[in-house]
């Protein structure tokens, strides 16, 4: 990893890169006085503030069964998602090969849409504001790089990201708690939401809830409620619409809380938040290659993001063929093709499909 470097050219920033070949680019979110001086002495100015939205870090539907995991240590293998630590021999490292499938991409995008809904709607950022880019592997980044974000500190960062995955979300009165104890109904089961925020996306997520569900939706989200199956259109016009929650017959307050607490796991956005709350985070540079796929980092318009295809518009390699010995893919997509799956043979391929599999170690050139 080469550090701390500054340029004050785009022709000498492109010289470097044409005589490195780094496999990957990233940039500062920082603006610091003295770029190139040790961290302690470079001078923090402020930061954007970043997102990142990686399939990583979402249970998928395809639950990354595409993933294989080796523990260094013992050479413990398996597929799916890698554990934390080696189940015979506690190690916590482990070689990697993992894929991005389009269940993969479509998670990372309904999570980034969540974010993006609530940056624009909750705090007010335009569009033109949010910097949305796919980012080369199985995820997207959201950039805002507005003054008004730039001095905030990592405790306010850490208030936005709780904010986004709604943690520490009250939804109990408070004053009624207060006042627990001091009156004969007990004060605390107060369930009440207001109109923005959290509280109008709860009950949308909840009248959305109730008007498609199932026994089975019930079932799933942990309680036993048949009322709630029973008389929808009186539910969500009493309790959803005029706020009369306990006006409802075999509904209590403990059911409205639980599905309240499954909405909001449904509806808060699966950010990795480290990177939101690190002031002097690298982030991958728009327009470089990601080294696990070949990949573009590449902005797209923020209301484009159901559209853009990123197995097709992040294709950086679009001519030529080379011919590679792949170990093994699965079935994938990439620059309108569909290929694979392959295993153990020779074959001559697309450049990008090429690349693609070499980086993820599945494939090499062949002779
Ligand atoms: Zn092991
Ligand atoms: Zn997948």
């Amino acid at each position: 990893m080469v550090r701390h470097r500054r340029f004050s050219t785009i022709t000498s920033f492109r010289a470097m890169l044409a005589n490195t070949v780094p496999s990957d680019v990233y940039h500062s979110c920082a603006y610091y006085e003295n770029p190139d001086y040790d961290m302690d002495k470079k001078g923090w100015i402020g930061s954007d503030l970043v997102f990142d939205i990686d399939a990583d870090h979402i249970p998928t539907s395809c639950n990354k069964i595409h993933d294989e995991f080796r523990c260094v240590k013992c050479g413990f293998c398996g597929r799916g998602i890698t554990p934390e630590a080696c189940p015979c021999c506690e190690a916590t490292k482990f070689e990697t090969k993992i894929w991005a499938c389009d269940l993969c991409i479509q998670s990372a995008r309904d999570e980034t849409a969540k974010l993006l809904d609530m940056l624009e709607n909750d705090f007010g950022f335009s569009q033109n504001e949010m910097h949305t880019f796919f980012s080369g592997h199985r995820g997207y980044h959201v950039h805002i790089e507005d003054e008004t974000i730039r001095s905030l500190d990592a405790m306010a960062r850490k208030e936005i990201v709780d904010y986004v995955t709604g943690l520490g979300l009250e939804l109990l009165d408070r004053e009624a708690q207060k006042k627990k104890g001091r009156r004969r109904d007990g004060g605390a089961k107060k369930f009440t939401l207001h109109n923005f925020g959290w509280n109008k996306r709860l009950k949308r997520g909840m009248q959305d809830f109730l008007l498609n569900t199932t026994q089975e939706d019930i079932k799933s989200v942990g309680l036993r409620n048949k009322a709630l199956l029973e008389n929808k259109d009186t539910i969500i016009k009493r309790a959803i619409q005029e706020g009369r929650w306990e006006s409802i017959k075999g509904v209590s307050v403990a059911t409205w809380l639980k599905l309240a607490e499954h909405i909001r796991e449904n509806q808060s956005s699966k950010i990795d938040t480290v990177v939101t709350t690190d002031i002097h985070r690298l982030i991958r540079m728009n327009g470089t290659l990601h080294g696990k796929t070949g990949l573009k980092k590449i902005e797209f318009p923020t209301k484009n993001l159901q559209d853009f295809d990123p197995f097709i518009e992040a294709v950086a390699f679009k001519k030529g063929e080379v011919k590679v010995f792949v170990s093994d893919a699965p079935e994938f997509r990439l620059g309108g093709e569909t290929l694979g799956p392959y295993k153990n043979q020779t074959i001559t391929l697309p450049a990008a499909a090429a690349v693609m599999l070499i980086c993820k170690r599945r494939a090499e050139v062949a002779k």
